[in-house]
């Protein structure tokens, strides 16, 4: 039986943050000052009561799936196959301005889709948006999708249209294919990719997968254990699904690059790997200035609070997206945390009606970025 735990404690021999720093294979979804949420074996959650945290049983998952994951709710989102439709009909649209683009192949070979917005110039100006490397983040691949919308919609209209005079735009919404797939069909709170493990488990998580400091953690939040959610895989770009996202960033070399995930409304930043910050000043006061205009911007639009910090203030995580794009590239790199903020809101699991409002919010700070990075 897995359940989902939140974890309190008034234990000093069992200080909170200390549950992110072992590995004893937790899911952890939320961390807030005086509480952790996370999903867990009842075993574990018997081991955690004996180091002397509390644990109280926010849902039985079959009930909170019940609740959240129906059939209209998952009707909201796209499928994979939904997703390539409306992906070709966006480039069909205005051939002169978009091309889709399979950049890769998922483990069980569905194509991995990305939007080129932007005239034919051969511009170096490029900034890219990714959604979903996380299976159950399924709004994750929606903002991403409807901000190719946006652009190719307004294509004609400044200031996009100047955007694709003077640079591209590519938009790759769902890396996780077959990770989403399963999720939608089998498990609705399935996170990893498909892979079939040695040890009978299955699942690399791919953002633990990418090659800059990859494995140097051995924690809840980036494992060495197959079975684990937080998975690292057996070696950096194992996962065909990191290796598509690679090698795109490989040949485009983007400016910049904004990775979405779910949930706890979070603007996240270099680096995971470690606590310390960023040591070139210029660099780490662009980002960090960055996620406070992103912060505001997006606070403008329903009032919902997006937290900007550095992505190890969360939690450690070593071989996460941002931390390659920033340490191999040099370029400003997001991780944005999207609706809603707490377990407690839905978590995973968000009411497709909150689709659009997400967006909304999220639209100007994605503007901001391209009009900054080109
Ligand atoms: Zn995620």
């Amino acid at each position: 039986m897995v359940l989902i735990l939140k974890v309190t404690s008034t234990e000093p021999r069992a200080p909170l943050a200390q549950l992110l720093e072992v590995p004893l294979g937790l899911d952890i979804w939320e961390v807030q000052s005086d509480y952790v949420v996370l999903r867990g074996a009842e075993a574990q959650a018997e081991r955690l009561q004996r180091m002397g945290y509390s644990v109280e049983q926010l849902h039985m998952t079959e009930t909170y799936l019940s609740t959240f994951a129906t059939a209209d709710a998952a009707a909201g989102y796209h499928s994979a196959e939904t997703l390539e439709q409306d992906m070709r009909q966006l480039a069909d649209s205005q051939p002169e301005v978009v091309e889709l683009h399979e950049v890769g192949r998922s483990l069980e070979n569905r194509p991995i889709w990305a939007l080129r917005i932007g005239e034919r110039r051969g511009s170096t100006r490029k900034v890219c948006f990714m959604g979903c490397h996380h299976a159950r983040e399924w709004i994750a691949v929606e903002v991403p999708y409807l901000l190719a919308d946006y652009l190719v919609q307004n294509a004609n209209q400044n200031p996009v249209a100047q955007w694709l005079t003077q640079g591209e735009i590519w938009v790759v919404p769902m890396v996780n294919p077959d990770g989403h797939e399963f999720c939608r069909r089998h498990d609705r709170l399935w996170r990893k990719n498909r892979r079939p493990n040695p040890d009978g488990s299955v699942g690399v998580d791919p953002n633990r997968n990418y090659g800059y400091m990859w494995g140097t953690l051995n924690v809840n939040t980036s494992s060495h254990v197959p079975s684990d959610e937080t998975y690292v895989g057996p070696r950096a770009f194992s996962e065909p699904e990191t290796r598509a996202i690679r090698d795109l960033i490989a040949r485009e070399l983007f400016r910049g690059v904004i990775t979405y995930h779910s949930y706890s409304q979070l603007i996240l930043y270099p680096w995971g790997y470690t606590r310390r910050p960023i040591i070139d000043p210029t660099d780490r006061d662009q980002m960090v200035r960055l996620a406070q205009r992103f912060q505001e911007l997006i606070g403008a639009v329903h009032d919902e609070i997006y937290t900007p910090q550095q992505s190890s203030q969360l939690y450690p995580t070593a071989g996460d997206t941002t931390d390659w794009t920033y340490g191999i590239y040099g370029v400003p790199s997001f991780t944005i945390e999207l609706r809603p903020r707490t377990q407690a809101e839905g978590g995973f699991i968000l009411s497709p009606d909150q689709i659009q409002p997400t967006w909304e919010e999220n639209q100007p700070a994605a503007l901001e970025f391209i009009q900054r990075v080109l």
